[in-house]
Protein backbone atom coordinates (compact mmCIF):
# COMPACT_ATOMS: atom_id res chain seq x y z
CA UNK A 1 0.00 0.00 0.00
CA UNK A 2 1.27 3.67 -0.69
CA UNK A 3 0.64 5.82 1.70
CA UNK A 4 0.82 9.79 2.15
CA UNK A 5 1.97 10.95 5.41
CA UNK A 6 1.25 15.22 6.79
CA UNK A 7 2.92 16.31 9.79
CA UNK A 8 1.90 19.79 10.93
CA UNK A 9 2.01 19.93 14.57
CA UNK A 10 4.27 22.43 15.64
CA UNK A 11 6.96 24.01 13.55
CA UNK A 12 7.74 21.70 10.66
CA UNK A 13 5.77 20.97 7.32
CA UNK A 14 6.60 17.30 6.07
CA UNK A 15 5.39 14.84 3.43
CA UNK A 16 6.13 11.62 3.23
CA UNK A 17 5.31 8.43 0.66
CA UNK A 18 5.61 5.04 2.16
CA UNK A 19 5.38 1.66 0.30
CA UNK A 20 4.12 -0.19 3.51
CA UNK A 21 4.97 -3.71 1.11
CA UNK A 22 8.42 -3.37 1.65
CA UNK A 23 10.54 -4.01 4.55
CA UNK A 24 12.03 -2.18 7.55
CA UNK A 25 13.31 1.17 6.61
CA UNK A 26 13.26 0.67 3.03
CA UNK A 27 9.76 1.53 2.93
CA UNK A 28 9.95 5.04 3.55
CA UNK A 29 9.92 6.59 -0.34
CA UNK A 30 10.63 10.34 0.47
CA UNK A 31 10.57 12.15 4.06
CA UNK A 32 10.31 15.93 2.96
CA UNK A 33 10.23 19.06 5.38
CA UNK A 34 10.49 22.65 5.53
CA UNK A 35 10.68 24.25 9.06
CA UNK A 36 9.56 27.57 10.32
CA UNK A 37 12.21 29.43 12.00
CA UNK A 38 12.42 32.67 13.81
CA UNK A 39 15.68 34.64 14.46
CA UNK A 40 15.24 35.44 17.84
CA UNK A 41 12.62 33.87 20.82
CA UNK A 42 9.97 31.08 19.99
CA UNK A 43 7.88 30.18 17.86
CA UNK A 44 4.85 32.11 16.77
CA UNK A 45 1.83 29.98 16.13
CA UNK A 46 -0.34 31.93 13.65
CA UNK A 47 2.89 32.90 11.79
CA UNK A 48 4.16 28.76 11.74
CA UNK A 49 0.60 28.49 10.31
CA UNK A 50 1.33 31.06 7.58
CA UNK A 51 4.31 29.43 6.64
CA UNK A 52 2.46 26.14 6.57
CA UNK A 53 -0.02 27.45 4.37
CA UNK A 54 2.53 28.80 1.83
CA UNK A 55 4.50 25.55 1.50
CA UNK A 56 2.34 22.96 1.71
CA UNK A 57 2.18 22.21 -1.71
CA UNK A 58 5.94 22.49 -2.75
CA UNK A 59 6.77 20.13 0.31
CA UNK A 60 4.00 17.55 -1.26
CA UNK A 61 5.48 17.71 -4.69
CA UNK A 62 9.03 17.05 -3.76
CA UNK A 63 7.56 14.19 -1.17
CA UNK A 64 5.94 12.19 -4.75
CA UNK A 65 8.76 13.47 -6.67
CA UNK A 66 11.42 11.74 -4.10
CA UNK A 67 9.07 8.88 -4.13
CA UNK A 68 9.01 8.87 -7.92
CA UNK A 69 4.66 8.03 -7.52
CA UNK A 70 2.10 10.39 -8.67
CA UNK A 71 -0.35 11.65 -6.62
CA UNK A 72 -3.37 9.36 -8.28
CA UNK A 73 -1.37 6.62 -6.88
CA UNK A 74 -1.60 7.10 -2.95
CA UNK A 75 -3.85 4.60 -1.54
CA UNK A 76 -4.19 6.41 1.83
CA UNK A 77 -3.78 9.60 3.43
CA UNK A 78 -2.61 9.58 7.03
CA UNK A 79 -1.86 13.19 9.02
CA UNK A 80 -0.88 14.54 12.58
CA UNK A 81 -4.12 14.64 14.03
CA UNK A 82 -2.94 15.46 17.67
CA UNK A 83 -1.34 16.96 19.86
CA UNK A 84 -0.07 20.07 19.15
CA UNK A 85 -1.10 23.67 18.29
CA UNK A 86 -4.13 24.76 17.31
CA UNK A 87 -2.89 26.95 13.84
CA UNK A 88 -0.23 24.73 12.61
CA UNK A 89 -2.59 21.28 12.80
CA UNK A 90 -5.41 22.79 11.18
CA UNK A 91 -3.03 23.36 7.78
CA UNK A 92 -2.28 19.42 7.83
CA UNK A 93 -5.57 18.35 8.93
CA UNK A 94 -7.10 20.68 5.97
CA UNK A 95 -4.68 19.57 3.54
CA UNK A 96 -5.30 16.12 4.29
CA UNK A 97 -8.73 16.09 3.97
CA UNK A 98 -8.79 17.55 0.44
CA UNK A 99 -6.74 14.96 -0.43
CA UNK A 100 -8.59 12.23 0.38
CA UNK A 101 -11.77 13.53 -0.80
CA UNK A 102 -10.21 14.22 -3.80
CA UNK A 103 -8.56 10.76 -3.85
CA UNK A 104 -11.56 9.09 -2.57
CA UNK A 105 -8.89 7.05 -0.36
CA UNK A 106 -9.17 6.59 3.34
CA UNK A 107 -8.15 8.99 5.56
CA UNK A 108 -6.26 8.29 9.11
CA UNK A 109 -5.61 10.23 11.86
CA UNK A 110 -2.16 9.94 14.00
CA UNK A 111 -1.04 10.81 17.31
CA UNK A 112 2.12 12.17 17.00
CA UNK A 113 3.89 11.43 19.80
CA UNK A 114 2.52 7.67 19.24
CA UNK A 115 4.12 8.20 15.90
CA UNK A 116 7.47 8.46 17.30
CA UNK A 117 7.18 5.45 19.40
CA UNK A 118 6.50 3.52 16.04
CA UNK A 119 8.94 4.68 14.17
CA UNK A 120 11.22 4.37 16.81
CA UNK A 121 10.76 0.37 16.95
CA UNK A 122 10.51 0.49 13.48
CA UNK A 123 14.22 2.11 12.66
CA UNK A 124 15.47 -0.42 15.96
CA UNK A 125 13.83 -3.77 14.99
CA UNK A 126 12.55 -3.65 18.91
CA UNK A 127 9.68 -5.30 19.61
CA UNK A 128 8.24 -4.14 22.96
CA UNK A 129 10.92 -1.65 24.13
CA UNK A 130 10.48 0.70 27.10
CA UNK A 131 11.02 4.29 25.49
CA UNK A 132 12.55 7.19 27.70
CA UNK A 133 11.37 10.49 26.17
CA UNK A 134 13.66 13.32 26.73
CA UNK A 135 13.18 16.76 25.09
CA UNK A 136 12.71 20.05 25.70
CA UNK A 137 9.42 20.04 27.46
CA UNK A 138 9.18 16.25 27.59
CA UNK A 139 10.09 13.22 29.87
CA UNK A 140 8.57 10.47 30.08
CA UNK A 141 8.71 6.69 30.64
CA UNK A 142 6.06 4.70 28.15
CA UNK A 143 5.34 1.77 27.31
CA UNK A 144 2.48 -0.63 25.61
CA UNK A 145 0.57 -2.17 28.41
CA UNK A 146 -2.88 -3.63 28.16
CA UNK A 147 -4.16 -1.46 24.58
CA UNK A 148 -2.46 1.29 25.34
CA UNK A 149 0.98 3.50 24.78
CA UNK A 150 0.73 4.15 28.95
CA UNK A 151 2.96 6.38 30.50
CA UNK A 152 4.74 5.16 33.77
CA UNK A 153 6.71 7.88 34.71
CA UNK A 154 7.37 11.43 33.69
CA UNK A 155 8.39 14.62 34.97
CA UNK A 156 6.50 16.61 37.89
CA UNK A 157 8.15 19.78 36.46
CA UNK A 158 10.14 21.10 33.76
CA UNK A 159 11.45 18.41 30.99
CA UNK A 160 14.84 17.09 31.09
CA UNK A 161 16.10 19.60 27.75
CA UNK A 162 13.98 22.62 29.43
CA UNK A 163 16.04 22.13 32.75
CA UNK A 164 19.65 21.74 30.74
CA UNK A 165 18.84 25.08 28.61
CA UNK A 166 17.97 26.67 31.98
CA UNK A 167 20.80 26.49 33.60
CA UNK A 168 22.71 27.03 30.69
CA UNK A 169 20.98 30.15 29.65
CA UNK A 170 21.12 31.34 33.48
CA UNK A 171 25.11 31.29 33.15
CA UNK A 172 25.13 33.12 29.73
CA UNK A 173 26.15 30.03 27.84
CA UNK A 174 22.68 30.43 25.28
CA UNK A 175 20.34 28.22 23.41
CA UNK A 176 19.91 25.26 22.70
CA UNK A 177 22.49 24.51 26.10
CA UNK A 178 22.31 20.39 25.61
CA UNK A 179 25.15 20.45 23.26
CA UNK A 180 27.22 23.16 25.25
CA UNK A 181 26.70 21.76 28.69
CA UNK A 182 27.92 18.48 27.26
CA UNK A 183 31.13 19.72 25.64
CA UNK A 184 31.46 21.88 28.81
CA UNK A 185 31.05 18.53 30.95
CA UNK A 186 33.80 16.54 28.81
CA UNK A 187 36.53 18.84 30.57
CA UNK A 188 35.96 18.07 34.17
CA UNK A 189 35.41 14.28 36.07
CA UNK A 190 35.32 16.19 38.82
CA UNK A 191 32.01 15.19 40.64
CA UNK A 192 29.69 17.40 42.74
CA UNK A 193 26.89 16.26 44.70
CA UNK A 194 23.42 18.19 43.60
CA UNK A 195 20.20 17.25 44.96
CA UNK A 196 18.52 14.06 43.22
CA UNK A 197 15.20 13.46 42.64
CA UNK A 198 13.19 10.73 41.87
CA UNK A 199 9.69 9.67 43.26
CA UNK A 200 8.59 6.25 42.02
CA UNK A 201 9.15 6.23 38.53
CA UNK A 202 8.67 10.74 38.24
CA UNK A 203 11.64 12.98 38.31
CA UNK A 204 11.81 16.69 39.26
CA UNK A 205 14.53 19.06 38.28
CA UNK A 206 13.94 22.28 39.86
CA UNK A 207 15.52 21.79 42.70
CA UNK A 208 18.98 20.78 41.25
CA UNK A 209 18.04 23.67 39.12
CA UNK A 210 18.26 26.19 42.12
CA UNK A 211 21.14 24.31 43.72
CA UNK A 212 23.23 24.92 40.32
CA UNK A 213 22.74 28.32 40.27
CA UNK A 214 23.13 29.36 43.78
CA UNK A 215 26.40 27.04 43.46
CA UNK A 216 27.27 28.59 40.67
CA UNK A 217 26.86 32.41 41.68
CA UNK A 218 28.95 31.65 44.66
CA UNK A 219 31.62 31.59 42.48
CA UNK A 220 33.06 28.47 44.53
CA UNK A 221 32.51 25.63 41.86
CA UNK A 222 34.14 25.59 38.05
CA UNK A 223 31.42 25.81 35.60
CA UNK A 224 32.63 22.53 33.89
CA UNK A 225 32.58 20.72 36.80
CA UNK A 226 28.99 21.89 37.64
CA UNK A 227 28.17 20.53 34.14
CA UNK A 228 29.70 17.41 34.57
CA UNK A 229 27.87 17.18 37.38
CA UNK A 230 24.51 18.24 36.28
CA UNK A 231 24.87 15.41 33.56
CA UNK A 232 25.74 12.70 35.86
CA UNK A 233 22.31 13.39 38.32
CA UNK A 234 20.20 14.22 35.56
CA UNK A 235 20.51 11.52 33.16
CA UNK A 236 21.57 8.92 36.61
CA UNK A 237 17.56 10.14 37.40
CA UNK A 238 16.50 9.37 34.26
CA UNK A 239 17.78 6.04 33.76
CA UNK A 240 16.69 5.02 37.42
CA UNK A 241 13.13 5.77 35.95
CA UNK A 242 13.45 3.72 32.80
CA UNK A 243 15.44 0.58 34.48
CA UNK A 244 12.39 0.42 36.94
CA UNK A 245 10.01 0.20 34.29
CA UNK A 246 11.96 -2.42 32.35
CA UNK A 247 12.03 -4.56 35.74
CA UNK A 248 8.19 -3.83 36.47
CA UNK A 249 7.34 -4.78 32.70
CA UNK A 250 10.09 -7.07 32.36
CA UNK A 251 11.08 -5.86 28.86
CA UNK A 252 14.57 -5.82 27.65
CA UNK A 253 15.01 -3.03 24.82
CA UNK A 254 15.03 0.55 25.66
CA UNK A 255 14.56 3.11 22.81
CA UNK A 256 15.54 6.79 23.89
CA UNK A 257 13.56 9.55 21.73
CA UNK A 258 14.04 13.41 21.99
CA UNK A 259 16.85 16.13 21.54
CA UNK A 260 18.71 15.25 24.73
CA UNK A 261 18.96 11.32 23.58
CA UNK A 262 21.93 13.26 21.63
CA UNK A 263 24.04 13.06 24.73
CA UNK A 264 27.09 10.96 24.59
CA UNK A 265 27.39 10.34 28.07
CA UNK A 266 23.23 9.87 28.67
CA UNK A 267 24.49 7.09 25.25
CA UNK A 268 27.07 5.77 27.65
CA UNK A 269 25.16 5.60 30.39
CA UNK A 270 21.73 4.05 29.20
CA UNK A 271 24.25 1.48 27.06
CA UNK A 272 25.67 0.03 30.26
CA UNK A 273 22.49 0.37 32.09
CA UNK A 274 21.08 -1.78 29.48
CA UNK A 275 23.96 -4.19 29.07
CA UNK A 276 23.54 -5.48 33.22
CA UNK A 277 20.36 -6.19 32.45
CA UNK A 278 21.08 -8.16 29.02
CA UNK A 279 19.19 -5.74 27.15
CA UNK A 280 19.42 -3.69 24.78
CA UNK A 281 19.48 0.08 24.07
CA UNK A 282 18.63 2.03 20.72
CA UNK A 283 18.67 5.62 19.41
CA UNK A 284 17.07 6.17 16.06
CA UNK A 285 18.09 8.54 13.83
CA UNK A 286 17.94 12.11 13.90
CA UNK A 287 15.72 12.05 10.54
CA UNK A 288 13.15 10.33 12.27
CA UNK A 289 13.83 12.02 15.89
CA UNK A 290 12.79 15.39 14.68
CA UNK A 291 9.40 16.17 13.46
CA UNK A 292 8.72 13.97 10.46
CA UNK A 293 6.15 13.11 8.20
CA UNK A 294 7.73 9.58 7.43
CA UNK A 295 6.61 8.30 11.29
CA UNK A 296 2.74 9.38 10.49
CA UNK A 297 2.68 7.96 7.07
CA UNK A 298 4.29 4.66 8.83
CA UNK A 299 1.65 4.92 11.77
CA UNK A 300 -1.54 5.54 9.75
CA UNK A 301 -0.75 2.65 7.63
CA UNK A 302 0.30 0.52 10.71
CA UNK A 303 -3.45 1.70 12.32
CA UNK A 304 -5.25 1.50 8.69
CA UNK A 305 -4.30 -2.06 7.89
CA UNK A 306 -5.10 -3.15 12.09
CA UNK A 307 -8.43 -2.16 11.57
CA UNK A 308 -10.06 -0.52 8.74
CA UNK A 309 -12.89 1.63 11.30
CA UNK A 310 -9.39 3.76 12.16
CA UNK A 311 -10.71 5.49 8.85
CA UNK A 312 -12.32 9.24 9.91
CA UNK A 313 -14.58 11.11 7.84
CA UNK A 314 -13.07 12.96 5.32
CA UNK A 315 -15.75 15.57 5.51
CA UNK A 316 -16.23 16.40 9.14
CA UNK A 317 -12.36 14.62 10.61
CA UNK A 318 -10.56 17.05 12.96
CA UNK A 319 -7.81 17.80 14.72
CA UNK A 320 -6.92 17.51 18.56
CA UNK A 321 -4.63 19.94 20.32
CA UNK A 322 -4.83 18.22 23.63
CA UNK A 323 -4.75 14.24 23.27
CA UNK A 324 -2.47 12.33 25.57
CA UNK A 325 -0.88 9.54 24.61
CA UNK A 326 -2.27 7.20 26.61
CA UNK A 327 -5.83 8.27 25.37
CA UNK A 328 -5.42 6.80 21.96
CA UNK A 329 -7.05 3.12 21.57
CA UNK A 330 -3.84 1.14 20.44
CA UNK A 331 -5.43 -1.69 18.46
CA UNK A 332 -2.38 -2.07 15.64
CA UNK A 333 0.28 -3.85 18.30
CA UNK A 334 0.90 -7.20 18.09
CA UNK A 335 -0.64 -7.39 14.15
CA UNK A 336 3.11 -5.16 13.73
CA UNK A 337 3.82 -7.59 10.88
CA UNK A 338 0.79 -7.92 8.81
P1 LIG B 1 9.45 19.57 22.70
O1 LIG B 1 9.05 18.72 21.53
O2 LIG B 1 9.50 18.82 23.98
O3 LIG B 1 8.74 20.88 22.81
P2 LIG B 1 11.81 20.33 21.31
O4 LIG B 1 11.11 20.26 20.00
O5 LIG B 1 12.55 21.59 21.66
O6 LIG B 1 10.90 20.00 22.53
P3 LIG B 1 13.89 18.40 20.80
O7 LIG B 1 14.36 19.08 19.56
O8 LIG B 1 13.56 16.97 20.77
O9 LIG B 1 12.71 19.09 21.50
O10 LIG B 1 14.99 18.61 21.94
C1 LIG B 1 15.57 19.86 22.22
C2 LIG B 1 16.33 19.74 23.52
O11 LIG B 1 17.39 18.79 23.38
C3 LIG B 1 16.93 21.04 23.97
O12 LIG B 1 16.58 21.25 25.32
C4 LIG B 1 18.43 20.82 23.81
O13 LIG B 1 19.22 21.52 24.75
C5 LIG B 1 18.54 19.33 24.02
N1 LIG B 1 19.75 18.77 23.42
C6 LIG B 1 20.13 18.78 22.12
N2 LIG B 1 21.36 18.22 21.98
C7 LIG B 1 21.76 17.83 23.21
C8 LIG B 1 22.93 17.20 23.75
N3 LIG B 1 23.95 16.85 22.98
N4 LIG B 1 22.95 16.98 25.09
C9 LIG B 1 21.93 17.32 25.88
N5 LIG B 1 20.82 17.93 25.45
C10 LIG B 1 20.73 18.18 24.13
Amino acid sequence: MLALGIESTAHTYGCSVINSRKKGLKQILSNERDTYTTKKGGIIPMEAAEHHEAVKEKVLQAALKKAKVNLEDIQLIAFSQAPGLPPSLRVGTEHAKKLAKQLKVPLVGVNHCIAHLEIGKLASGAKDPVFLFISGANTQVISYAAKRYRIFGETLDMGLGNFIDSFARSVGIGFPGGPKISELAEKSNKFIELPYSVKGMDVAFSGMLTNLKQKYQGKKYKLADLAFSLQEHAFAMVIEVAERAMAYLKKKELIAIGGVAANKRFRKMADIMCRERKGKFYVPPREFVTDNAAMIAYTGALMYRADKKYALNAKTADFKPYQRTDEVDVRWVGKTNL
